[in-house]
């Protein structure tokens, strides 16, 4: 068997095409882009404009079961596919979200793919790329300057410092910053208070950015964004400190989708980067809108498994942005299976048909859950090495049974020829023209009801408990006529209830929602399960510990 080198070995041998190559394929004109390097660009988002009577194309999201802390292969599937229905003579785009420093430096490459199914430049990806991310943590922590001076400067509004809820951002795993104490020293360093950081990913100016439809609507979703209550428990917002403009000009740039390619050269879109677990995990609206103006067919990716990425991306993304998805991909890998039947993590490369199939009740929640949606579904194996024979039959004849739709993706080692099998199925199901999109809950429902049909429907427990601080923050939001708003489940991707150890599909469960955070502007209620935070730590032996650059500037260690 040919060796396969690692992500970086491979992104490193790429036959890219210059960008403008890129942009011409997709016919955009001199000023629709900008280079951003040799093989990076931007988008205007006047794009848009100039294509608005143009139809849509078909679009497609790939999710997955419950994942193993290695990820399923959801990124590396959703290229290869693209790269795939580009090899069957489809004009494809991929639509990806942008990778955070965080898990990159912490335990878990970014979010480009693997093996011969990447986009590139990988490194320039994973590191800074196009300042997006900077761009956006410079935005939060000016909203925080601004608040603080605001304190110091005779708190005209009446902001009870105890209750600031915005909090400082900084794209690292870095636990020491969870909680801290600032304005110490005196009165010449402002007030003192309580204070904390939050991974850039994690911030509402990230789900902002994602879901804004345009410049004017960024404006008005950053001036929306709830920042502190005052002492006579008011909320304050973006719009009452006037901040709105400045924050929309530090992110006047970002806010234009990067274009980038596939390692076959096949158009990617890769912008924004929101966590799935506590934001709403999907790539920027814009991106997505854009690809589906330029491509027949769109191919996306929602973070984690069915349960939080899919979920989100159809009950938020796809209802603001009215999105109406085609077809959906399903991930699924025998190893995830056999940790879902009770293999111990350190086994998993090693045969056991009977925990797979025990396993595969897992699989059969989150197809349900998207036929709920009313959506169409093909079950892509994702292919490894270890993979035998016999799990692989189990698999195919499980889902023949029940006349679920099945391929195998070999993606990951034979880049888009593994998986035309795959692209095939996918077309058929988008021309049998079965599904019919419909989100799940109606926003006029309740907090609780829209939670309640999340629980039973999606994650297959039974009801929602809340803690005292999350009822008395319910009985505000009826106050506020918030609870009008989507619901944003921050839960572990692990399990499909929100103790990572539950693994398969239990029932019977009961979601513990801690607290609630209100993100305004992005048009969601967060809601905080177990022990989700939204500012990660480092493992014991940080994948940092292993980068470096050579002398001829290439990078090593970055997966
Ligand atoms: P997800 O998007 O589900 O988090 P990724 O596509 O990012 O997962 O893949 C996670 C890691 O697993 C990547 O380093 C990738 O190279 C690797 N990987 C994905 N598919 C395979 C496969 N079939 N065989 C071996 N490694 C794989």
């Amino acid at each position: 068997e040919k060796r396969i080198g690692s992500d970086i070995e491979i992104a490193q041998q790429a036959a890219m095409k210059p960008i403008g190559e890129i942009a011409a394929q997709l016919s955009l004109s001199e000023q629709e882009w900008m280079p951003y390097g040799h093989y990076k660009a931007k988008l205007s988002i006047d794009i848009l404009e100039r294509l608005k009577d143009a139809p849509d194309g078909q679009l497609i999201l790939v999710t997955s079961i419950n994942p193993t802390p290695a990820g399923e292969g959801k990124s590396t599937v959703t290229v290869g596919l693209g790269q795939a229905l580009n090899r069957l003579g489809k004009r494809a785009i991929i639509a990806l979200r942008e990778p955070s420093l965080g898990p990159n430096m912490g335990l878990k490459g970014g979010a480009a793919g693997g093996g011969y199914s990447q986009v590139v430049p990988m490194d320039e990806l994973n590191l800074h790329f196009t300042g997006d991310i900077h761009a956006i943590t410079t935005a939060n922590n000016l909203l925080s300057a601004l608040i603080d001076n605001h304190l110091h400067q005779g708190n005209a509004l009446g902001i009870d410092p105890r209750r600031v809820v915005w909090k400082r951002a900084v794209d690292l795993n870095d636990r020491a910053l969870r909680q801290i104490t600032i304005g110490l020293g005196g009165p010449a360093n402002g007030i003192l208070r309580e204070d904390g950081f939050q991974i850039t990913v994690a911030s509402e100016i990230m789900a902002v950015l994602c879901l804004a439809n345009g410049l004017d609507d960024l404006r008005e979703r950053l001036g929306r964004m709830v920042v502190a209550w005052t002492w006579d428990q008011r909320p304050v917002q973006v719009s009452d400190l006037g901040a709105q403009g400045a924050l929309t000009l530090l992110l006047k740039d970002a806010l234009n989708p990067n274009l980038i390619q596939t390692l076959e050269n096949t158009p990617a879109l890769v912008h924004g980067g929101p966590f799935a677990n506590i934001a709403h995990g999907c790539n920027s609206l814009l991106a997505t809108r854009m690809a589906l103006k330029l491509g027949d067919y769109v191919v996306t990716e929602a973070g984690f498994g069915a349960d939080l990425g899919a979920e989100k991306f159809l009950d938020i993304k796809a209802r603001m942005g009215g999105l109406s998805p085609k077809a959906v991909v399903i991930v699924a890998t025998a190893r995830a299976l056999k940790m879902h039947g009770g293999v111990a993590r350190d086994q998993l490369g090693y045969e056991d048909v009977e925990a797979l199939a025990r396993g595969m009740e897992n699989l059969e929640k989150h197809i349900e859950t998207i036929k709920a949606f009313g959506l169409p579904f093909v079950v892509a194996i994702n292919r490894f090495t270890s993979d035998t024979e016999d799990e692989l039959a189990f698999i195919n004849s499980w889902c023949d049974a029940r006349d679920y739709p099945v391929a195998e993706s070999r993606v990951w080692s034979e880049g888009g020829a593994g998986g035309e099998t795959l692209a095939k199925e996918v077309l058929a199901l988008i021309k049998q023209h079965k599904g019919h999109y419909r989100p799940l809950y109606d926003t006029a429902a309740s907090i609780e009801d829209k939670l309640q049909t999340l629980v039973t429907r999606v994650y297959g427990g039974k009801g929602v408990e809340f803690s005292s601080k999350a009822a008395k923050q319910l009985a505000d939001f009826k106050r506020l006529g918030w609870d009008r708003l989507c619901v944003c489940v921050a839960k572990t991707q692990y399990s499909l209830s929100d103790d990572p150890t539950l693994l398969g599909r239990p029932s019977d469960f009961v979601l513990h929602v801690r607290e609630f955070q209100v993100s305004l502007g992005a048009g969601f209620i967060a809601a905080l399960t177990g022990n989700v935070m939204t500012m990660p730590g480092l493992p014991k032996r940080p994948a940092a510990l292993d980068m470096d650059v050579l002398p001829d500037g290439r990078v090593t260690g970055l997966f």
